[in-house]
């Protein structure tokens, strides 16, 4: 199968500045040479603490925020080497949604408005059809028509992640990132999001990344799931591996983290994480997890372990199981 994604050596650098005249005294590596690809059809998850580089993997990929090095290849082309038309129609098949849909929508304008500006905006409706696909989409996502005159503050938490859901879908995209769309919600909100979310993959055969700071959320939704840990990936397998043979000593312990009991761990040594996460301005040399890792031993703190593997890769000199 041909990925519909694949990201090579994607790098995000920012640069640290000081002082009134801003030198630059320094670089926070905040997504540090990823290589992955995403199949169509399928939910690939992005998962690690704040700060470990997953949202600006996601900007990175739909060009909110484009890599500082390395390449995001779309179905079969270089985005950077896209222009004129060809990138214009590749910036609305690659659409992303926020965990706070609020702070995105101008809350000065109608629903029915903000649906319909991304259409105009990229030209993909003529204006006589414009309010027939505001309704079209409303209703796809649970809301009608009803609310196109309403504005965001009128809606619930949950209403509001439907209509950024709305106004990324009326664009007809191959590939949504969804960046914690459930995190800001009620946990009983939740799970009729997220079942949103899977209805609308079959329905539209969409392509996720979903972003999301624990296991637990992702559990249900994803095919394969890969760990982040300081701008790298620590472990990427299918779902069901990442839950039954966790081999990276950072996902044992986010294994640990997560509320149900798990009964495929019980009977290892329960791997318990120490200290914070490093500065990602200052990161630990050699395997930036050493400084938090029970199994640390001196190569560790000297050598980056590189992802090896092919379908359960891992980044660890000594990995579990
Ligand atoms: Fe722990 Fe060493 Fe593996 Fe890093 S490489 S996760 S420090 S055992
Ligand atoms: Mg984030």
């Amino acid at each position: 199968q041909t990925p519909i994604l694949t990201v090579e050596k994607l790098k995000k650098y920012y640069p640290i500045k000081k002082g009134i005249i801003s030198r630059t005294v320094g670089q926070v590596k905040a997504v540090d040479g990823l290589d992955f690809s995403i199949y169509p059809g399928e939910t690939l998850a992005l998962v690690g603490e704040s700060g470990c580089g997953k949202s600006t993997t996601g900007r990175a990929i739909v060009q909110l925020d484009p890599p500082t090095e390395g390449k995001v290849v779309f179905r079969g082309k270089e985005m950077a080497s896209l222009s004129g038309a060809e990138l214009r129609k590749a910036r609305t098949d690659l659409q992303i949604i926020f965990q706070d849909p609020y702070s995105s929508l101008n809350p000065r304008k109608r629903i029915g408005d903000l649906l319909a500006e991304p259409l105009l905006a990229h030209q993909l409706a003529e204006k006589s059809e414009v309010s027939k696909k505001v309704d079209d989409i409303l209703e796809i996502v649970g809301l009608n028509k009803y609310h196109r005159s309403r504005y965001p503050h009128e809606f619930s938490g949950g209403q509001r992640q439907r209509i950024g859901i709305a106004r990324a879908l009326i664009l007809q995209p191959k590939l949504i990132v969804c960046d914690e769309p459930v995190s800001a919600l009620d946990v009983s909100i939740q799970a009729q999001v997220l079942n949103l979310l899977k209805d609308l993959q079959k329905d539209f055969q969409l392509t996720y990344l979903f972003i999301a700071h624990g296991l637990g959320a992702v559990k249900y939704i994803s095919d394969r799931i890969a760990i982040m840990y300081l701008g790298k990936i620590v472990e990427l397998a299918k779902t069901q591996d990442i839950f039954k043979n966790p081999r990276h000593p950072y996902t044992q312990a986010l294994l640990h983290a997560y509320p149900i009991p798990n009964p495929h761990l019980r009977n290892r040594e329960r791997i318990v994480m120490e200290g914070d996460v490093p500065n990602p301005a200052n990161p630990p040399k050699g395997c930036g997890f050493h400084t938090r890792c029970p199994l640390a031993k001196d190569i560790c703190r000297e050598q980056i372990p590189g992802l090896t593997g092919t379908n359960h890769s891992v980044a660890c000199h000594f990995p579990v199981g």
